[in-house]
């Protein structure tokens, strides 16, 4: 059968030397672990690392691990990290001041050099990079932070087949397959009779990588059990986000449903922490017990904080239904106004992680008139 053009054929064991040949080229690697019930972003050494037949079950307000398929390696959806907090981590050091007798030492920490191959993470959370990419490292005032580890970060993409019952990438454009911005992009085939990986470059690294697998050329069947995988997700996956939303939330800014929403949220942030394209932060002061060193932190932020819209006087969003309505009409309407883009890339994780499992699409279609 005829082999397709960008797409090689990878067993699981050949696979498995991905890692030793990551650090050959000088990558950390970090990628999906199980740790405390959870699958979370840690470092891979190994296969052994790996979720391998652990799949999640995901709802509103609910996460848990059981077994899934035996021996695939990514048969689970997103787990509540994602690659923000490798590239804005939630605490970084600005900067250090050090008495030195009648003199102040400034110290700034270095920008982040270590190359990082971030291993396995989703369409959704790519367009998530792409999304905060616009706004740490192409906006008027790149952070350098992030600019640093986003240009030593090597980007391996898994396509989806296992999606949660919280994702909804296909009505935000975000997945279940990449289209582009990866170095690698890995679909995953395993059934009762085949387990294989259809790998495609989209780098010099990416064709590198594979250069140095054993591999083979995938045939047309091979391809097209590959997008039949991501094709079933689509399937699988029900949730949707109403199409357009750009003006039509801020439209609705006194639709009673803000307060029918306010009612039950926590304002707890958890939706803001979990978010791939959330990226509010603040700087605290801190000093030693001895008083001789300051150190200045950036820490992530949530709209959903009191704090967060301090101004002098005290809040301008004082209450819950203010904050909620910051929260989604910033991410779905006005991001537009700013951005060009929606702030959703449909991961699910903000109603997985609320919890009394808030659902923003059913809310914003709720807000516009569409449920
Ligand atoms: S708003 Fe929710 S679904 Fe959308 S990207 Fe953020 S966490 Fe994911
Ligand atoms: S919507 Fe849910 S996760 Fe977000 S602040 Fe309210 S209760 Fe917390």
């Amino acid at each position: 059968m005829a082999t397709v053009p960008g797409c090689f054929v990878v067993t699981p064991s050949d696979l498995s030397a991905l890692f030793g040949i990551l650090d050959e080229l000088g990558y950390r690697t970090l990628g999906p672990t199980v740790r405390d019930g959870a699958i979370v972003i840690g470092e891979i050494s190994g296969i052994s690392d790996l979720p391998i037949g652990i799949t999640d079950e995901q709802g509103p307000g609910r996460y848990r691990l059981r077994d899934g398929v035996a021996g695939a390696w990514f048969g689970f959806a997103v787990g509540p990290q994602s690659a923000r907090a490798h590239l804005s981590p939630p605490e970084r050091p600005l900067l250090e001041i050090r008495s030195r007798g009648p003199t102040l030492e400034f110290v700034e920490p270095e920008h982040h050099t270590e190359r990082t191959a971030l291993f396995g993470i989703r369409p959704c959370d790519l367009a998530a990079m792409e999304v905060q990419d616009r706004v740490l490292a192409r906006g008027p005032h790149p952070d350098p932070r992030y600019v640093a580890a986003r240009d030593t970060t090597l980007v391996v993409v898994v396509n989806c087949g296992v999606p949660a019952d919280t994702c909804f990438c296909p009505s935000t454009r975000t997945g279940p397959r990449a289209r582009s911005g990866f170095d690698l992009s890995v679909t995953e085939v395993v059934d009762q009779t085949d387990h294989y990986f259809v790998l495609e470059p989209g780098s010099e690294a990416g064709v590198e990588i594979v250069e140095r697998l054993e591999h083979r050329p995938a045939d047309r069947a091979e391809v097209n059990a590959a997008l039949a995988t991501t094709e079933a997700a689509v399937e699988a996956i029900s949730r949707s986000l109403p199409e357009q939303l750009n003006g039509r939330l801020l439209a609705a800014a006194d639709h009673s449903r803000w307060d029918e929403v306010a009612a039950r949220c926590l304002s707890c942030g958890n939706c803001t922490m979990v978010c791939p394209t959330c990226f509010c932060s603040d700087v605290r002061d801190t000093t030693d017990l001895a008083g001789d060193t300051a150190t200045r932190v950036q820490v992530w932020d949530s709209c959903f904080t009191l704090g967060h819209s301090h101004l002098h006087g005290g809040s301008v969003r004082a209450d819950t239904r203010s904050r909620y309505r910051q929260w989604l009409t910033h991410k779905l309407d006005t991001w537009w106004d700013q951005f060009g883009q929606s702030g959703c890339v449909g991961c699910g994780r903000c109603i997985t992680w609320c919890p009394p499992g808030i659902d923003l699409t059913v809310e914003a279609a709720a807000i516009v008139g569409g449920g």
